[in-house]
């Protein structure tokens, strides 16, 4: 930049001394053809001129001073010294532009001491002798100046030239110094924040407020930090439930295995002293205990089934009504264990649902056991649908214990009991409603539960109609 500065300096100070030059000897030949006209209009005295153009260059060293004829041919030439004068033509076009214009912008004509090269001038026609119309050619900074100039700009000039090169140089260096410590200064800053980040500080956020590129790469880390904190959270969730459900798992096999073993080694070493009900009574604790570990590990089977996504609902059409009579009836010798009445209201006229029907069936079953198991002696459980046109809810409505508002979000997770007590009378494994919920996702539906303590339960989900899947 310093170097292209000082390039257009030097250039422009050039043009803009010609030009004030030219401007300044505008009438400079004017004057003086006017002067030497006298001498020169019989014919070319050379002797008569150079006495009083002696005089004119004595007083003004700047110039060199030709006549010319009318095709630009040199005819004599005053200057010193006058043995490097070369060319023996100067163009005429730019002197009849000079002479046309008048006070135009810079014109530059030949030099005929140096060919090639352009300098300002002055001119004014003269005639020289009877036949020539000739010009006087006055050439404005004559290689004496030129000298002159010369070892001036050196020292002016070219020092002027280096000092802003220094200056430029010194003062971008600076500034550039100023802006690199403010860019590196907030890259630093952002650094720190991401080895914090990288030595397991997730909450470190970077703190950016400006309104460019970094700014944005701080807002996208912050972006990408909060994911990457959300799913170590949920990582670390996902491994406490897989501990627990390991212990649940061990401690809810461990039980009833226990149970049997005990039971199978007392008939063992006291066959002799049991009596036939005493043995008879202990075969069905352990076939009972036998009957609950199958239980858990097939329900176990199923739900890890469903959470490696591994079964795919067989969508068909069915009659729900039908479906809930079969529930019923599978269920009915331990309602009527427990007292329990069933009462399904469903109407005749509903269109067929669509859904798996396996699926669905091992749904109502679990929440119909449910309702039954925690059912007062006779009180009576219902099963009634709502029909909105386009979907069927199916409710499971039982007039139990109910459900405390605060245990509510917990009764879906595997293996939670509200009574707490694993192999209690109750006698569930406490999967029964996590494989419902599992179920009514893969069906993209919803189980819900509405409760109140003391009042009874009501599970209920929706299914499509064969019609609107
Ligand atoms: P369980 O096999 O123990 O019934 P579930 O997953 O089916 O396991 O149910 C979880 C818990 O939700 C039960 O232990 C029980 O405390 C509560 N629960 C489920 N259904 C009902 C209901 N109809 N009335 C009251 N409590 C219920």
């Amino acid at each position: 930049m310093g170097a292209v500065q000082s390039y257009l300096t030097v250039n422009s100070w050039k043009a803009y001394y010609n030009e004030a030059d030219q401007r300044l000897n505008l009438r400079l030949a004017r004057d003086m053809a006017r002067e030497l006209e006298p001498s020169v209009r019989d014919s070319l005295d050379l002797k008569a001129v150079e006495h009083a153009i002696h005089y004119i260059m004595i007083l003004n060293p700047k110039i060199e001073i030709y006549l010319l004829d009318d095709q630009g041919k040199i005819l004599a030439f005053f200057a010193e010294p006058d043995k490097k004068v070369k060319s023996t033509h100067v163009a005429l076009t730019p002197v009849n532009a000079f002479l046309s214009e008048g006070d135009q912008r810079l014109i530059v004509g030949d030099d005929p001491r140096n060919p090639g090269v352009k300098k300002p001038f002055s001119a004014a026609p003269l005639h020289i002798g009877p036949d020539t119309d000739g010009y006087l050619y006055v050439i404005i900074g004559s290689e004496q100046y030129d000298k002159a100039l010369s070892s001036t700009r050196e020292n002016y000039v070219y020092q002027t030239v280096v000092k802003s090169l220094v200056i430029t140089v010194v003062l971008t260096a600076i500034i550039g110094l100023v802006l690199f410590g403010l860019l590196t200064g907030r890259l630093r800053s952002m650094s720190s924040v991401l080895s914090r980040f990288e030595k397991g500080d997730y909450r470190a956020r970077l703190e950016d407020n400006h309104k460019d590129e970094i700014a944005r790469v701080a807002q996208t880390f912050n972006r990408m930090a909060e994911t990457i904190e959300a799913n170590i959270e949920e990582l670390k969730k996902t491994d406490t439930l897989r501990r627990e459900l390991i212990a649940n798992v061990s401690h809810d096999l461990r039980s009833p295995l226990a149970s049997i073993r005990g039971y199978l080694e007392t008939l063992q070493i006291k066959k002799d002293q049991l009596s036939e009900e005493e043995k008879q009574n202990y075969l069905n604790i352990i076939l009972e205990s036998s009957h609950s570990l199958e239980k858990l590990v097939s329900e176990l089977f199923e739900l890890s089934k469903l959470d490696a996504n591994q079964i795919v609902p067989q969508m068909e059409p069915f009659l729900l009504k039908d479906l809930v009579y079969e529930v019923k009836m599978k269920l009915q010798p331990r309602a009527e264990k427990a007292e329990v009445n069933i009462e399904i209201n469903i109407p005749d006229s509903l269109p067929q649902v669509y859904a798996d029907v396996a699926l669905i069936e091992r749904v109502l079953t679990n929440l119909l056991e449910n309702a039954i198991r925690y059912s007062p002696r006779g009180s009576t459980v219902t099963i009634d649908t709502d029909f909105d046109g386009e979907g069927l809810r199916v409710r499971v409505k039982d007039t139990g214990p109910g459900i405390e508002a605060g245990k509510l979000p917990y009764i879906f997770d595997r293996f939670y009991r509200v009574e707490g007590s694993r192999s209690g009378k109750t006698g569930g494994t406490g999967l029964g409603l996590a494989i419902a919920k599992k179920i009514m996702e893969v069906h993209k539906s919803a189980l819900l539960v509405a409760s109140e303590k003391g009042k009874g339960s009501t599970f209920s989900f929706r299914l499509n109609t064969f019609k609107t899947a």
